[in-house]
């Protein structure tokens, strides 16, 4: 198909063709698709290949899409629209995708019957479609919604972290992120826990995706997931000291030299999804002061209440007792922070609610890792953004496009290093920035917090508080 006519505006005004390549690689995720429906509704034979062909289907269908709609364009950055598409700007689809998504996870979490969960294993519906998937990593049918859930996250995260790969390919630090987000998820959270749970089936579960650390996994230290660990072997007691390790330790080691990116933007999967599936909504986050100072609020709030649960967790574990003064540890503890925290906020909000509040929901408000290693990047670690502020032209660009809502703009414009605890280092806002201001770096500690750089005032220009 002929490319379309460049146009001379520096505003491209005129709607850009679709190239044929983009044709196809619709065609083919839509078949893809069309398979999993069919299957699901048992008009055609289903069996494991059948189901990773058509689900890697749907991730090379993208692929193609992405590679003919950015192959034409120059590499840089490719926001054009983002604030006229009825998708990314809260409009009718917005609002259509946002509701789809928070029913998936309200069945997800609390009704998993509504999508096919049987008794024993005699699932159907969407649950049984992937029943032949299961039995190849494991040889048993048990697939849980759980199973279904991180077969699709991880097919999104692949898919769209190479189309964003596509997209921010102008940037060398956006490439090898996302390659190890992908693999993170690919590997560490996907593939080698469901061939461990193949190896030790017959054994009682505890979670075996080494990065999901404690208090991001907040059923860490609970009874039955204590006792599946200790009574797992060598590989149960490795799970237990190595999460155990990696949150007094390795967290905070790696925060200090590193900055929290190298979790919450680099390994995470609550952050994966959000950097990929989520980019196109990146910009909903809220910049106001107001969401400021309730994002710190409500994340020390969370951080204290997985404490407290999991202090009372312990206590019980130890001591024998279901109670601590007076008060059942499983109805006023554990029950109430998984219902309200571990699935409707981290959840039902943190993901449902993508395309209304913005991709970063629970990173910024509610996840207690981000709370813990957020105090650490503050207060203690090499990490800062450095910001050239004679080069910026204010356009705005890095603020609009931070998901964690800093308004990284007014930074730049005093040229003061940007320390912020909520920062996750994802680097979107240097990968935006048409002047190149902002600069993520590790170093020294000493002059890494500049308060009263340069202000530029009504009362003139003032360096470090002096006229
Ligand atoms: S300040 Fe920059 S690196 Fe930090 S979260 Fe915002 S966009 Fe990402
Ligand atoms: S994107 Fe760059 S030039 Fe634009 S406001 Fe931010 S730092 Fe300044």
């Amino acid at each position: 198909m002929k490319s379309p006519e460049p146009s001379l505006s520096l505003s491209e005004p005129h709607p850009q063709g679709v190239h044929a390549a983009q044709k196809g690689g619709f065609a083919l995720a839509v078949l893809a698709v069309v398979y999993l429906l069919l299957a699901w509704a048992h008009l055609v034979p289903v069996n494991a290949a059948l189901l990773a062909a058509s689900l890697l289907g749907i991730v090379a269908g993208v692929i193609i899409y992405s590679l003919a709609l950015y192959r034409n364009v120059p590499a840089g950055i490719k926001n054009n629209g983002v604030f006229t598409s009825s998708l990314t700007n809260r409009g009718l689809w917005g609002w259509v995708a946002g509701i789809v998504l928070t029913a998936f996870y309200v069945a997800l979490y609390w009704f998993p019957e509504t999508l096919g969960l049987g008794k024993d294993g005699n699932n159907t519906g969407l649950i049984a479609l992937f029943d032949p998937l299961k039995r190849f990593f494991s040889g048993s049918n048990s697939t849980s919604q759980w199973f279904v859930y991180g077969t699709l996250y991880t097919v999104a995260i692949l898919a769209l972290g190479i189309k964003f790969m596509l997209k921010y390919r102008h940037n060398r630090y956006q490439l090898i992120r996302t390659s190890v987000v992908i693999a993170s998820q690919l590997f560490l959270a996907y593939l080698i826990p469901e061939i461990l749970e193949g190896l030790t089936t017959g054994q009682a579960y505890f979670a075996k995706d080494i990065k999901n650390i404690w208090p991001l996994n907040y059923y860490f230290f609970h009874d039955w997931h204590l006792n599946a660990m200790l009574e797992g072997g060598a590989l149960g007691r490795l799970f237990l000291v190595a999460g155990i390790a990696l949150f007094l330790i390795g967290a905070p080691v790696i925060t200090y030299f590193a900055g929290k990116r190298w979790y919450c933007s680099w390994v995470c999967g609550c952050g994966g999804l959000a950097e990929t599936a989520g980019d196109p909504f990146r910009q909903l986050s809220s910049k106001k002061v107001s969401a400021w100072k309730f994002e710190r609020w409500m994340i020390h709030g969370v951080l204290a209440l997985v404490v407290i649960m999991t202090a009372a967790t312990l206590y019980g574990y130890f001591s024998g007792k279901s109670e601590i003064f007076g008060l059942s540890i499983y109805t006023y503890f554990q029950q109430p922070y998984a219902f309200f925290i571990g699935a409707a906020f981290s959840g039902v909000i943190g993901v449902g609610f993508y395309p209304v509040l913005g991709s970063r929901v629970w990173c910024r408000f509610g996840c207690p890792l981000a709370g813990y290693m957020g105090i650490i990047q503050r207060f203690k670690s090499r990490f800062r953004i450095t910001t050239n502020g004679g080069q910026c032209i204010s356009c705005g660009n890095c603020s609009t496009y931070c998901e964690m809502g800093i308004d990284v703009r007014a930074y730049a414009q005093k040229g003061q290093n940007i320390v912020r605890a909520s920062c996750v280092g994802c680097g979107i806002c240097a990968a935006v920035c048409p002047r190149g201001v902002l600069k993520l770096e590790n170093g020294p500690e000493e002059g890494r917090i500049n308060d009263n750089p340069i202000s530029i005032g009504n009362d003139g220009i003032k360096l470090n508080g002096l006229s």
